[in-house]
């Protein structure tokens, strides 16, 4: 088949790999119909994953059709359509029981992790298979292990470029405000206005927040901030965010603070990588968010951060949360989300091609060029 490889820092390219096969009882065979690019593979394209060998498929997000069931996969049958959750879990384990399936001690192999963590999150789609990674979804098919808990029917009214944010960025928007427990007539600031960011600030105003406000400094992606999700928008070029936001929220600074501002493919280094120049967002949060406020972290960065401020979350009471991830339970309810229009992602979109354009997508969105907030692409 045919599928979007790493061939080495900063390349790209279509290669002819082998199909995936069943291998485990609980698999299932996905023959992919629409996949996404994700902020979470750019220090991998940028060649700071060391753990990364040429040739392995990318793609962390994506949907498709059924074709090959393992005996034990109870929920699905050949020719359903389906999303798949990023997070690979087992459904059995004690963090899964526990409803933290981005936690599971089964779906990984990444005993890479250990060392730098103590734990090895869960394994995900199109990472490096070191690194506890499955071969991913730009690409015709894909094997999904855990089928029964990882995957889920698409309600028929909703389109494949709508359903394919529910793999990894509506979950992850969602928990955001969930972790952040935003409740009605909160003031909520989150900083990126990417796909997540974008996602976050839907979530926070279902939940019934007084205001939202989006900070980013590119003008195209706040347009959409403002124009679709009818939340506030701050473009650190023009205002003092700081000062704004504590104009906005009566003095007092808003209650929940979101870091969705991602990662950037910029600079050499390893993994995991030190970023001293990294974090400013979460400084800025931390240094926004009211006194006993909520700072949620939505992160795909994969090292450290320099300069982290401590004595800000003893001394202002704060609560830090944080996720990579959300897992699959989320999804049957945003699915039922879309279906119902309440729930609309295929403006992210911004740009639609077949997979054999791979290299010049993630160019693009590597450089957040032209407008660029996901590709998705069609194998
Ligand atoms: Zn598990």
């Amino acid at each position: 088949m045919r599928a979007l490889c790493w061939a080495g820092a900063g390349l790209v390219e279509v290669r002819r790999v082998p199909d995936p096969e069943l291998r485990n009882a609980q698999d299932m065979i996905v023959r992919v119909r629409r996949s996404t690019t994700c902020g979470a593979d750019l220090p991998l394209l940028a060649g700071r994953v060391p753990e990364a060998s040429a040739g392995e498929v990318l793609g962390r997000e994506f949907l498709g059709d059924v074709v090959e069931v393992g005996p034990e996969v109870r929920r699905h049958r050949v020719a359903d359509r389906v999303v798949v959750g990023a997070a690979v879990a087992c459904g059995a384990c004690w963090f899964c029981r526990q409803a933290m399936p981005a936690c599971c001690d089964n779906g990984t192999g990444g005993v890479a992790a250990e060392p730098q963590w103590g734990q090895p999150p869960a394994g995900g789609y199109g990472r490096p298979a070191r690194l506890g990674g499955f071969a991913g979804g730009h690409a015709e098919y894909v094997r999904v292990p855990y089928a029964d808990v990882g995957a889920f029917a698409v309600p028929e009214s909703v389109s494949d470029e709508r359903a394919v944010f529910a793999a990894g960025a509506a979950p992850a928007g969602w928990y955001g405000a969930e972790l952040g427990e935003v409740a009605p007539g909160d003031v909520v600031a989150v900083w990126g206005a990417g796909a997540v960011g974008q996602l976050t600030a839907d979530a926070a105003v279902a939940r019934g927040a007084d205001r939202v406000v989006v900070v980013d400094d590119r003008d195209d992606r706040l347009r959409m901030v403002t124009g679709h999700d009818g939340v506030e928008a701050l473009n650190h070029r023009y205002v003092d965010v700081l000062a704004e936001l504590r104009e906005r929220s009566g003095g007092r600074g808003p209650d929940v603070c979101v870091d969705a501002s991602g990662v950037t493919a910029a600079g050499p280094g390893r993994w995991p990588a030190v970023e001293p120049d990294g974090g400013a967002a979460l400084r800025e949060a931390v240094h926004a968010c009211r006194k006993g406020g909520v700072v949620v972290v939505l992160d795909a960065r994969p090292g450290f951060v320099d300069r982290f401020p401590l004595g800000a979350f003893a001394d202002k009471g704060l609560a830090v949360r944080a996720a990579r991830r959300r897992g699959g339970a989320a999804i049957p309810a945003l699915l039922e989300r879309m279906a119902r229009d309440e729930l609309v992602t295929e403006h992210l979109a911004t740009h639609r091609m077949p997979l054999e354009r791979g290299a010049e997508g993630y160019a693009l969105f590597r450089d957040r060029a032209d407008g660029c907030v996901r590709v998705v692409f069609t194998p």
